[in-house]
């Protein structure tokens, strides 16, 4: 699903604001994670709860197991 609107109603009741923010994503079982930024996200104003935009979070991922593919 994609989602175009500048805000998302959050589950508390609140207003998830469209910025961006940071995740770490673990590759595998290898237990290390790696820390992306500047994902758009949607967070909460309220409670702080953050939505990631699902496709830009799978085209991150698919990036990482790219890199981590050439890796090794
Ligand atoms: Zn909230």
């Amino acid at each position: 699903m994609k989602v175009t609107a500048k805000y998302i109603p959050c589950e508390c009741g609140g207003k998830a604001n469209k910025q961006t923010a940071s995740r770490t994503f673990k590759q595998g079982c290898r237990g290390s994670g790696t820390e992306v930024s500047n994902i758009p996200a949607f967070v909460c104003e309220k409670c702080g709860e953050i939505y990631f935009d699902g496709p830009s979070v799978l085209k991150v991922e698919r990036r990482l197991e790219k890199e981590s593919a050439i890796a090794g």
